[in-house]
């Protein structure tokens, strides 16, 4: 089956980004479902950065990922001086746009992470705007679980065992990362999408910043201002990410420093 193909379009801080829209997320994951083959599907943001930067196992485990969107809306616009194409594009956004695709297409879905109310919500209100989606599984492993434990491998299994291509990974980073990672070759044919609080907004168990927020960029503040002792600490690094990264430090370095590298700019796929 022909598949689209998604050929970098810009590097940030050492790592491409090769996704410019919720189309071509959505195209990207469905594309490979279809055709029975895995994937891990991260979506970029200045918090990603600064653990990419203080673990080398993180950057490796990102560099390895299939799709990589831009989600921080300053991580977007720096990729949009490299490729104009290029649009935020959230796991928040996404989960619904791609159930309801996952829906006709056929493909069944499974949850996994945060909390059984949360995800029993969160399937409950996709049943209702994705209509004849398959909600094949849904779990959530005890808080703090280790991504690499036997336990985490027994779950990937069941994902698997229970007819599910797709898997969204609501376990924050870096552990929804990690946890795809050490899963694709034992899972070869599930499709990892690591979507970070998502399912809580979904479900309503927290409430995502209001649309103003989120289209004038400054969701950050909104979640800093929900809860500063939790947030702060994370924006503060951030903010210092982001003042290296518009200083041009780092950029168009290919990870694992196989040299630098223009990324391709046409946007095609
Ligand atoms: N989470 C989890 N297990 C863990 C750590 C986090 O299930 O060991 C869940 C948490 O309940 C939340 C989700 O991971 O639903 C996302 O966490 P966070 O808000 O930190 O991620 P962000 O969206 O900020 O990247």
């Amino acid at each position: 089956m022909h598949q689209p193909t998604f050929p970098d379009l810009a590097i940030i801080d050492g790592q491409r980004i090769n996704i410019a829209t919720l189309d071509d997320a959505v195209a990207a994951a469905i594309g490979r479902a279809r055709a029975g083959e895995g994937f891990r599907l991260f979506t970029l943001n200045l918090d990603h950065i600064v653990k990419r930067r203080a673990d080398p196992a993180f950057a490796a485990v990102y560099a390895e990922a299939d799709f990589i969107s831009a989600d921080g809306a300053p991580v977007a616009a720096l990729a949009r001086r490299q490729a104009a194409t290029i649009r935020r594009t959230t796991g928040a956004d996404l989960v619904v746009p791609l159930c309801q695709a996952a829906a006709k297409a056929g493909v069944p879905i499974a949850l996994y992470g945060s909390d059984m109310p949360t995800l029993e919500a969160c399937a409950a209100s996709l049943l209702k705007t994705a209509i004849g989606l398959d909600i094949v599984h849904l779990e959530a492993p005890p808080y703090g679980f280790d991504p690499g434990s036997e336990a985490a491998f027994d779950a990937a299994k069941r994902i698997e065992e229970s007819g599910a291509r797709i898997v969204f990974v609501a376990l924050g980073a870096p552990k929804q990362e990690f946890f795809a990672a050490t899963m694709a070759g034992h899972v070869p044919s599930l499709g990892f999408v690591c979507i970070g609080g998502a399912l809580d907004f979904i479900a309503g168990t927290q409430a995502r910043a209001p649309v103003v927020f989120q289209k004038s960029g400054l969701e950050w503040l909104w979640r800093l201002g929900s809860d500063p002792r939790r947030f702060y600490r994370r924006y503060v690094l951030c903010a210092g990410a982001l003042v290296s990264l518009m200083a041009g430090a780092g950029r168009n370095v290919i990870p694992g420093g196989a040299g630098g590298g223009s990324p391709s700019h046409n946007g095609t796929k």
